[in-house]
Formats: C-alpha cells, sequence, structure tokens
C-alpha cells in the first residue's frame, strides 16, 4: 500500500492512498481537487473513494468537483455537513475497496462528526496507516471546538492509542514544528523532543514533510499522548489524566512562538511598513 502525501493551501494535506495490486486509489480530504486528479491520472489509477475527516473547508471542499467529475466517486464521512457526502459511516464500521480495508473511527471533538480512518492492503506486510484529521498531529492535537477533554481523552487512548504501535499516522496539516516547540515548553528535559524539532527543522529546510511518524514515536514525544508522565502532570499542576489534558490545551491555545529576533534593517522596514510581519 502506498500513500502519496500532497501538500495544498497554506499547511494542508491530502493523500491518496493506493492499492499495489489492483491500481485502486482512494482520496483523503482532497481540498484541491484538480491537482488531485492531474495526479490520478498521471499514475493511470482509478479513483474510487472519498475519505473525508471532517466537515471543515480545507478538508471537504473538494467533494464536490470530485463528485461532478468522477461518475460513481462515492463519499465517505461521518458528518452531514460534509460537503457532497454520499454515505454516512458510523463507529467501526468497516469498507472494502478491491484489496484497500478501512475502517473508520469516530473521533468527535475537533468537531462532533470527525472521523478517522484506519487503512490497510490485504496481503501486504507493509505497516497500517491512520489518517487523523485534526485530531491527532505529529506532536499534537485538534484545537476542542465542538467537543470536550473527556471526548478528546477517549479518542486520543481509547481510539487512536490502541491501534498498533507501528501504525503510520498522516494527519491533516503540517504543524509539527509549532508543536514541538509548545512540547519542549512542556518537557523541556524529553530528549526525543528535542531530537524531533531539530529533525522537524531540517525536513522544513528541505521542504519536506514530517509525515508520517508512527504512533510509537508520538508516546515518545506528543504531549498529548503522555497525560501520565511526570513532566506533564508537573507543567499542568493535575494529574487526573482528563484535567491534565484540559489545561494542556488550554496552554496550547494561548502558546505563541517568542518574537523572532531580526536584523535592525528588516525591523526598520516593518516600522516604516515596508514588510508584513509573518504570522509563521
Ligand atoms: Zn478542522
Amino acid at each position: 500500500m502506498k500513500v502519496k502525501v500532497i501538500s495544498i493551501l497554506e499547511d494542508n494535506y491530502m493523500y491518496l492512498v493506493i492499492g499495489e495490486q489492483s491500481h485502486t486509489a482512494i482520496a483523503v480530504d482532497p481540498a484541491v481537487p484538480h491537482r488531485l486528479l492531474e495526479i490520478v491520472r498521471r499514475e493511470g489509477l482509478s479513483l474510487t473513494a472519498v475519505l473525508t475527516t471532517h466537515h471543515h473547508w480545507d478538508h471537504a471542499h473538494g467533494n464536490e468537483a470530485l463528485v461532478k467529475e468522477v461518475p460513481g466517486l462515492r463519499v465517505y464521512g461521518g458528518d452531514d455537513r460534509i460537503n457532497a457526502l454520499t454515505d454516512k459511516v458510523a463507529n467501526g464500521q468497516e469498507l472494502k475497496f478491491n484489496s484497500i480495508n478501512v475502517r473508520c473511527l469516530f473521533t468527535p471533538c475537533h468537531t462532533s462528526g470527525h472521523m478517522c480512518y484506519f487503512v490497510w492492503e490485504d496481503d501486504c506486510t507493509d505497516a497500517p496507516a491512520v489518517f487523523t484529521g485534526d485530531t491527532l498531529f505529529v506532536a499534537g492535537c485538534g484545537q476542542f471546538f465542538e467537543g470536550t477533554a473527556e471526548q478528546m481523552h477517549h479518542n486520543l487512548t481509547k481510539v487512536l492509542g490502541v491501534l498498533p504501535h507501528e501504525t503510520k499516522v498522516f494527519c491533516g496539516h503540517e504543524y509539527t514544528i509549532k508543536n514541538l516547540k509548545f512540547a519542549l515548553k512542556v518537557e523541556p528535559e524529553n530528549e526525543k523532543v528535542k531530537e524531533m524539532l531539530s529533525w522537524a527543522r531540517a525536513r522544513d529546510d528541505e521542504d519536506k514533510p514530517t509525515v508520517p511518524s508512527t504512533l510509537m514515536e508520538e508516546f515518545e514525544y506528543n504531549p498529548f499522548l503522555r497525560l501520565s508522565e511526570e513532566g506533564v502532570q508537573k507543567f499542568t499542576g493535575k494529574t487526573d489524566p482528563i484535567e491534565v489534558l484540559r489545561v494542556l490545551r488550554k496552554e496550547k491555545d494561548n502558546f505563541k512562538k517568542p518574537k523572532e529576533l531580526l536584523p535592525p534593517q528588516a525591523m526598520l522596514a516593518i516600522q516604516w511598513g515596508l514588510l508584513g510581519a509573518s504570522s509563521r
């Protein structure tokens, strides 16, 4: 099973899952539809399904154009608000597209209808993959727009955290550096966080994605999966895992990267309005 990682928009990812035997392709969150179709055509694939993690436009907005251009295309998701949805799926439901298997994992919180997808191929020794949308990020987790800390705790520990540890994690955004800077604030002594941060910076310099990670790796540096670690509890001042998570998310919401030091010419240019202050 091959997963093509396609960077789109400011920092989103859409994915193409390709069955090695069948040349079947399924798309995950294809928000830039024509770019996706170009790849599908170039590689001689047949696109059979779209899996949408949640209804936000930067994940679901391409569905309508795809359905128009690909006759018979099915669009799966867990929320009626998803653009061009054809098949609403439920927790634990399994789908099969030739040799590719998908298990739908309901993970409400970022949105109330958020779905993650656990994917594997028959007769294939590759590690399985999980598409986590805006629920679990490399080194972070999504904002609680339509849910509670209790729900996210359930998602992280009972739904995603119990998948095989070698599972590859493909998330919805490239937020890794920002997430790791926060992780370092939470656990300044965590060597894994430091290692990962310098690796992620090197990837960024080369314009390369930091996905996928593995679930096993996430347990080592992602503070949102380390709720019972002493350092994380100390940072939050809590011990109950749900309370630790609640405080952690709140702190992350308020986390701003320290202002970078700019050379004096740049400072002058900003003062004179010649350069916009970047948000990145
Ligand atoms: Zn979102």
